[in-house]
């Protein structure tokens, strides 16, 4: 083989299939014209079409000719004659040529004898349309030519053809597989073995059959046929048909076997015999095509199952899968190094009883959500507990899983333990919000307790106030003492004030030496005992640096939070803070 060129390629497969084609039609017409008419039996399109099926159009032209002029020669030699030669090679190339064309149309799978849909096309064009239409130009050659009946002519066409076409199509098409011999090179030996001892179970039966005359047994070789289907696949199926079509042919044409006990001409008997294979081939066709299909989706499950586990196993995060209630079906090794259990301990368990009860039922409603979310991705995080008990915290991305029938069977889910992402979170969050001299809340931080107390409170009980405190003469302290001496002052007023107020309240560093305070519910008498409590406190507040005393004091404005919100409450206090500095400081007044 290696070394021939395209050309000699194509020119040996149009002698080829010419040759099958002129052999078969030969010895179709020459043994199944019973009555001077047109065959009983055809099997020549059959081949034809397989042939065509599997070679690109370019290549049809030179096929259809050789075959056309082998079709000539067997109807001149040991047909209608002739006369009819030309005019019948024409409408059988017609026919193949429209069941080839169906066949490409409904686009040929890599494996055709093993699609269920490329079957249901097959029988519509090769069975049906192709001889129906071919059937026409058949008879009316015959009834021009040999003066045949139309009416007798034509039923006969058709059942000849398409029986043929039905039953050796698919056969031939599997002889003209390219893999075919690779295939049956790729046997092993027990398998070439097995697939002998089906054949000849085939062939036993099919012999005790068709040589016996006394019982009409003709199911009987079905079912060695479909038990090589089944053991043995398509290839045993196809030697199967054409083990039983040969011993059928031979026996029946000799007069012997169940299908001679019929009435009728020989003829008849053949057309019979015709229609008894084609209906094996339909019965076992089906079966080695949805068993190819299996045999293929069971390889592809084995591949992904495979390239999966590969997944599971080396990967960091856990994978995880759970039924529609909850409890562990699966969950991948990384459980071990996460969470300290075994895969093994978890498996049949509530996954939530893993989740720490406040997350629980947040992690029961994304399980929901999951299961009702028709297979998008859901994502949550929760914290959930170890083997050693410590608390974690896990991200999960979860979807939800269809059986056949595409009702959700459960949830696969990738969980990724994010703790050290979430220690690093809440330090942000802490770090945005926080002054980092004092440790209060930053002037962000008290807009934001401002915000949430005037948007959650009802209006009918009162807001509270703010007072807001600045140091007085402050760059002194700085000046005088060192800048280490401003800041030990700066904290020790934020620990005397947490001291002062209570325990809800809020106390803020908002700038430089600038301190607000929230008092929440406070009336403004009660703000202004309290404040007048710190400011004096302050006053009274010694720090030593250096062996020498440094001695502050603040001035204070102290304002009603109300409906203007908390941005007025902040610039009211603001101005009466500016009216104690003006008035002589180290005092408070109130916002007018
Ligand atoms: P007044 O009575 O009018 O408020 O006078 P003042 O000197 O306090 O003036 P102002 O309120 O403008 O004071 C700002 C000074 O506060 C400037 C700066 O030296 C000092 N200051 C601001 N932030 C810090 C800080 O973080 N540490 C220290 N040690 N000093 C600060
Ligand atoms: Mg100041
Ligand atoms: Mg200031």
């Amino acid at each position: 083989m290696i070394g021939e060129t395209p050309i000699q390629i194509a020119i040996k497969s149009v002698i080829a299939t010419s040759a099958g084609y002129f052999i078969l039609a030969a010895v179709t017409v020459s043994t199944t014209r019973f009555d001077g008419g047109v065959a009983f039996i055809w099997v020549a399109t059959a081949l034809l079409i397989a042939r065509l099926t599997t070679l690109q159009p370019s290549a049809w032209p030179a096929h259809l000719l050789a075959c056309g002029s082998a079709n000539v020669a067997v109807t001149a030699l040991f047909g209608l004659g002739v006369a009819a030669a030309i005019p019948l090679s024409f409408v059988n190339l017609f026919e193949a040529v429209i069941a080839a064309s169906v066949l490409r149309l409904i686009q040929i799978p890599e494996r055709p004898l093993e699609s269920t849909r490329w079957l249901a096309g097959f029988v519509l064009a090769t069975g049906m349309v192709a001889p129906a239409a071919s059937g026409v130009g058949g008879a009316s050659v015959a009834t021009m030519v040999v003066g045949a009946d139309f009416s007798a002519a034509y039923p006969r066409w058709f059942a000849g053809h398409s029986l043929g076409s039905l039953t050796f199509t698919p056969v031939f098409i599997l002889l003209f597989r390219k893999d075919l011999g690779e295939r049956i090179r790729a046997m092993t030996h027990r398998r070439a073995a097995k697939t002998a001892v089906l054949l000849l179970l085939v062939v036993g039966v099919s012999i005790a059959v068709f040589a016996q005359n006394r019982m009409p047994l003709l199911f009987l070789p079905l079912l060695p046929v479909i038990f090589a289907t089944f053991r043995g696949g398509s290839l045993a199926a196809a030697s199967s048909v054409i083990l039983l079509t040969i011993i059928g042919f031979t026996f029946t044409l000799c007069n012997t076997g169940p299908i001679s006990l019929m009435h009728g001409t020989m003829g008849d008997h053949m057309q019979f015999l015709q229609f008894y294979l084609a209906a094996t081939v339909l019965a076992v066709l089906p079966i080695s095509a949805d068993l190819a299909r299996r045999s293929n989706l069971i390889s592809e499950l084995r591949d992904s199952k495979a390239r999966y586990r590969m997944l599971a196993d080396n990967s960091t995060d856990i994978i995880l899968n759970l039924d529609v209630h909850g409890l562990v079906r699966f969950v991948s090794p990384s459980i071990a190094q996460l969470g300290g259990f075994e895969p093994s301990d978890l498996v049949g368990r509530n996954a939530a009883l893993l989740v720490v009860a406040e997350d629980r039922a947040s992690a029961a409603r994304s399980h929901v959500m999951t299961l009702r979310g028709g297979g998008a991705m859901v994502s949550f995080e929760y914290r959930a507990v170890t083997a050693s008990g410590a608390e974690r915290w896990f991200e999960t991305h979860s979807r939800a899983v269809r059986d056949d029938a595409g009702v959700v069977e459960g949830v696969v889910s990738v969980l990724r333990d994010i703790s050290d992402r979430k220690v690093m979170e809440t330090q942000l969050f802490h770090a945005a919000l926080t002054d980092p001299l004092t440790q209060l809340p930053n002037r962000r931080a008290f807009k934001l307790e401002l915000e949430r107390l005037v948007r959650h409170v009802h209006p009918e009980r009162s807001f509270g106030c703010v007072a807001m405190f600045d140091f007085d003469h402050f760059k002194q302290v700085n000046d005088c003492h060192g800048h280490e001496a401003g800041d030990r002052v700066l904290r020790e007023f934020g620990r005397i004030a947490m001291t002062t107020v209570r325990g809800g309240d809020v106390v803020s560093r908002i700038g430089g030496e600038e301190f607000a305070v929230l008092l929440r519910h406070a009336s403004l008498e009660q703000a202004m005992v309290v404040c007048e409590r710190l400011r004096n406190a302050i006053e009274k507040m010694v720090i030593m640096v250096d062996g020498r005393p440094v001695r502050v004091t603040v001035s204070g404005g102290v304002a009603l939070i109300d409906v203007g919100g908390a941005e007025d409450a902040i610039r009211s206090a603001d101005a009466a803070l500016y009216h104690a500095k003006r008035d002589g400081r180290n005092r408070l007044q109130l916002a007018s």
